[in-house]
């Protein structure tokens, strides 16, 4: 299994080097889900060699532009594929987890406007994202999720529209945490006082240094941080603010960089 970082960039401002925020998730058996969508990062993956047609799944932190830009790039990407292969049929439906579909369906009607015949298009499946817990599972993994507070509520559904994904792996039931953007850490204690083989923290409204310490203070079963979604501390001394972050670790910390993959057993 792989985590490949498409952009790291946080929607502070614009950096050279980096995108806004997207990564993927490869499985063993080559499949690609999707997390977040910011930035160019469907020309990311394509480049990666990340086949676009073996996307399962896609899922949605919140509706912010950081993190949703590039949806209409990935419909546009999977659809030429069709078209490459000359396989009108080969790809039909995005399952697309969102808990503001209207950005979805937005970047969708772009593509079918830019569409040259209906038969390469693809459609987006919608699940709604409305409650904690479990909303995706196939043989390798579980998908979960909790709230943050990072958005208000939606003002019409009373909602939460902002949530983190916890992902556990089915053969060793390995966890890997990724907050999108949160207003406290706080708000996922309920998974983070369990095992975490991977926690992926955003610094777009955090130190990096800061969380680790909370972390460190809370006592949690973390192994390994990768930070992404950077900030402007980040982005101005990624150098200086690593140092600052293992000093408090007492370990090295990962900062994500655009391009960057890990892979895990
Ligand atoms: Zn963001």
């Amino acid at each position: 299994m792989f985590i490949h970082i498409l952009g790291s960039c946080s929607g502070t401002e614009p950096m050279p080097g980096r995108d806004y925020t997207s990564w993927i998730l490869e499985e063993d058996c080559g499949d690609i889900l999707w997390f977040d969508a910011g930035g160019p990062c469907s020309a990311h993956a394509y480049r990666k060699g990340l086949d676009p047609l073996k996307a399962k799944a896609l899922f949605l932190s919140h509706p912010h532009g950081d993190h949703t830009g590039g949806l209409q790039g990935i419909m546009g990407v999977i659809s030429k594929a069709k078209w490459l292969r000359n396989d009108p049929d080969i790809f039909r439906k995005l399952p697309c987890y969102t808990a503001v579909p209207e950005v979805i369906e937005a970047a969708h009607k772009l593509c079918c406007l830019s569409s040259q015949k209906d038969c390469w298009e693809i459609t987006p499946e919608i699940h709604l994202i409305e409650t904690p817990g479990e909303i995706f599972s196939d043989a390798e993994i579980t998908v979960d999720t909790l709230p943050n507070l990072h958005m208000r509520l939606h003002p019409e559904t009373g909602r939460h529209q902002s949530w983190s994904f916890r992902i556990r792996r089915r053969k060793n039931g390995e966890a890997i945490v990724y907050t999108g953007d949160i207003k406290s850490l706080d708000e996922l204690a309920a998974w983070l006082e369990t095992p975490t083989r991977l926690l992926m923290l955003e610094t777009g409204h955090h130190r990096a240094d800061e969380l680790c310490k909370m972390i460190r203070e809370r006592n949690w079963p973390i192994e390994e941080l990768l930070f992404v979604h950077h900030g402007l501390e980040i982005l101005r001394d990624p150098a200086g603010e690593k140092a600052k972050a293992d000093a408090v670790w007492g370990k090295p910390v990962l900062f994500a960089d655009d391009g960057m993959t890990l892979a895990f057993r």
